[in-house]
């Protein structure tokens, strides 16, 4: 991977807000108001007199769930570099999530360990954001929308208008406007649209049917289950303090086909806990299965689920891990880029969702910040975002890939074999070195490009963990 990659993964990572920069747009339309179309909106209100948020649903009260993104009951994890981001951009929310009740977690408060062995500390006091996704996705709202030239239509975008090869507006139905299915539809005219429409989004239809070409959608089947519940926080675990616990197994570990246990304090004084199988495990559907799960567990978290319930386990499953190739599109229209999970949605146990909709908004503003070619298809947007897409994507996409191919027993290529085996030497070692956890976690929360772990010196310190006989 070439040293520029890595620099700018790290430019956009720690982009700052712009001061005064010319408006590029008179309307920009946001097609979707959840995290990526959020964090869209508040970079295209610097550019645009007016920003349009589109959004089917009624989002005026914190809901607990929303049909829009049903996913808002699960744990959310707020991965370091998109707090940090979202802390730029929108400055206070983190205290703001702290006075509602929600608490910022150093390292100090954090049990992440494999099989039960804890990870060494790395040093660094990366703060984690506890908090219900509701919430947060609430004050990132509120501050969005609290903006003067931004404001949100309840409606649900049905397609594109056009002219001179580029997007020149948004078509939307409205709900109670007329009979469901028969909807009149309407238009917005706007110049620049960003679809933000979660991985269902129609986009690739709609410019399929248009004319242009279709984003090639690829796919890598891994079946996630998730299970989540409430608990009251009566026990405080004195001996251990933590407010964060993240426990991998193996599938050696006898943990009754859990492979991700997560535990967090958020708001409430509330423990939120989520089990998570890979396939057919499926870790429970009631309070008592859930609990029976926990049993086999680490002690840990028969400890954390033995206060009271108070909300009931709300399961969800995803098939796939998924992303649009806007790169390799030969066609598209000016004036629109797409964003958030409608161009990459991973398995959500890695937690990077929120944070690469983040990156994918910096990559927005630096595309604003410096193309001169406007009229033209976004490709210059689209070449930027798959940095950030590749390097979430080599994560998680990579860990399932490796994890399901040692489970079918599939040949791979000597290549990938050799990478597979340094990778599973780097995340043992970050058990045990604090330089290479260091690191290790610098890319598990997308603070750095993956291809840093296999620097010389870190892979050096890899070798000395393991009596020399590492990776090279
Ligand atoms: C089980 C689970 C757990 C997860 N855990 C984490 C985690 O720990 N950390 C993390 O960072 N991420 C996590 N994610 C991912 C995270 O939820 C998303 O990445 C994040 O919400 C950003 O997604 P988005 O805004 O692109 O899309 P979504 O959140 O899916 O929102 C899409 C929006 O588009 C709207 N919409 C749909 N159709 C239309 C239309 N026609 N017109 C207008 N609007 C429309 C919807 O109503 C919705 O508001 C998880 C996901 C799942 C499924």
């Amino acid at each position: 991977m070439s040293e520029s990659v890595v620099a700018l993964f790290e430019s956009l990572v720690g982009a700052e807000p712009p001061h005064e920069v010319p408006v590029l747009f008179d309307t920009a339309c946001v097609m979707g108001g959840s995290i990526a179309g959020l964090l869209a909106a508040r970079v295209l209100s610097d550019r645009a007199r007016k920003v349009v948020i589109i959004e089917p649903d009624d989002t005026s009260a914190q809901a607990e769930s929303r049909a829009g993104a049903p996913q808002g009951r699960q744990v959310h994890t707020l991965l370091p570099a998109g707090r940090l981001w979202i802390e730029r951009w929108l400055p206070g929310v983190s205290q703001e999530a702290q006075d509602r009740g929600a608490s910022l977690v150093g390292p100090d408060k954090q049990f992440v360990g494999y099989d039960h062995v804890r990870q060494a500390p790395d040093g660094v006091d990366h703060q984690f954001l506890a908090v219900g996704r509701p919430l947060l996705e609430s004050l990132v709202r509120a501050r969005v929308t609290a903006l003067p030239n931004v404001s949100v239509l309840r409606a649900q975008a049905t397609g594109l208008l056009y002219g001179d090869d580029a997007v020149a507006g948004v078509r939307f139905t409205v709900p109670g406007d007329g009979d469901q299915g028969k909807r009149a539809e309407r238009s917005l005219a706007a110049d620049f649209v960003v679809d933000a429409m979660g991985r269902s989004s129609r986009l690739s239809h709609w410019l399929g049917q248009d004319g242009y070409d279709e984003p090639r959608l690829e796919r890598l089947e891994s079946p996630v289950n998730y299970a989540t519940a409430l608990f009251e926080r009566p026990v405080k675990l004195p001996e251990l303090d933590v407010a964060t616990v993240l426990q991998l197994f193996t599938p050696q570990y006898p943990s009754g086909g859990v492979s991700v246990a997560a535990a967090t304090v958020i708001e409430g004084q509330q423990w939120l806990v989520m089990l998570m199988g890979y396939g057919d495990n499926r870790p429970g559907r009631t309070i008592d299965e859930f609990r029976a799960h926990c049993a086999a567990l680490p002690a840990i978290f028969s400890d954390i689920t033995s206060g009271g319930v108070t909300r009931d386990v709300v399961t969800y499953r995803q098939a796939d891990s998924r992303r649009r190739h806007f790169t390799e599109a030969g066609h598209l229209p000016a004036r629109l880029i797409s964003t958030g999970d409608a161009v990459a949605s991973f398995n959500p146990v890695y937690g990077q969702g929120m944070s690469s909709a983040a990156l994918h908004a910096s990559c927005l503003a630096s595309y604003l910040g410096s193309s001169s070619e406007l009229d033209k298809a976004a490709t210059e947007f689209f070449h930027l975002q798959q940095v950030v897409v590749d390097a979430a994507w080599a994560v998680s996409a990579g860990g399932d890939a490796a994890r399901i191919d040692a489970e079918n027993g599939t040949e791979v290529p000597e290549e990938v074999r050799q990478q597979r085996r340094i990778v599973q030497q780097i995340a043992g070692a970050a058990l045990v070195d604090p330089e290479v956890s260091r690191a290790f976690n610098n890319v598990s929360y997308m603070l750095r490009h993956p291809s840093t772990l296999f620097e010389p010196q870190l892979l050096q310190a890899v070798a000395a963990t393991t009596g020399g006989a590492a990776a090279s």
